[in-house]
């Protein structure tokens, strides 16, 4: 187990199928104090989704009252649905010193650099994939989306990959374990 200072806002960014997901998962087992945000989302759940462990899972209306609620700190469209952080969890759990991991795209990425612009505790990663084939290619092992979804999401994943230069690390994600241990190289050192 690793016990990083307190109080870290971890940013990990990833077109889908890069593998951000295992990633976070194995992060979150091996790590003491790192929770990661658990979003709203109105995409439909996937074969084994949990509501209010994967995502809290909402309709398009539902979404709406939140955000005009002021619900979320940051929230985007991705992939044709709509996505969001609740501001009230966040802030709560950096007030307490807990460690937070937020698993979101670069158009929310953006946003938290925006509010956070001037705190050290900001980290901002972004995970790519060895290649557009690559990320086509698991997509296809991961078969929970359609290949009309994967054909949509991997041709999106390449303009995702312009604004990995907006963030503090760009990393290949070829290896699992490699990733693994230069993320937490970089969050707790
Ligand atoms: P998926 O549908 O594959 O779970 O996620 C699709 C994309 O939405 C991923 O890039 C993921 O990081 C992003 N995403 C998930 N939750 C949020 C969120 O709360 N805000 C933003 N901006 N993006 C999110």
């Amino acid at each position: 187990m690793i016990t990083p200072s307190k109080g870290k806002l971890i940013v990990i960014s990833a077109p889908s199928g890069t593998g951000k997901t295992s990633i976070v998962k194995a992060l979150t087992q091996r790590t003491k104090n790192l929770t990661v945000s658990v979003s709203t989302t109105t995409r439909k759940p996937r074969p084994g989704e949990v509501e209010g462990s994967d995502y809290f899972f909402v309709n398009k209306k539902s979404f709406e009252i939140l955000k005009d609620q002021g619900e979320f700190i940051e929230w985007a469209k991705v992939y044709g649905n709509h996505y969001g952080t609740s501001e009230k969890w966040i802030i709560n759990k950096i007030k307490s010193g807990n460690n937070i991991l937020l698993e979101i795209d670069w158009q929310g990425a953006q946003q938290i650099k925006n509010k956070f612009k001037n705190s050290e505790n900001l980290v901002t990663i972004f995970l790519k994939p060895p290649s557009l084939d690559e990320l086509y290619n698991r997509l296809k092992e991961r078969g929970k989306d359609s290949d009309e979804t994967i054909k949509k999401r991997v041709s999106l994943a390449s303009s995702d990959l312009e604004h990995s230069k907006e963030f503090q690390h760009v990393i290949i994600n070829k290896d699992f374990l490699t990733t693994l241990l230069k993320i937490e190289n970089i969050i707790f050192n």
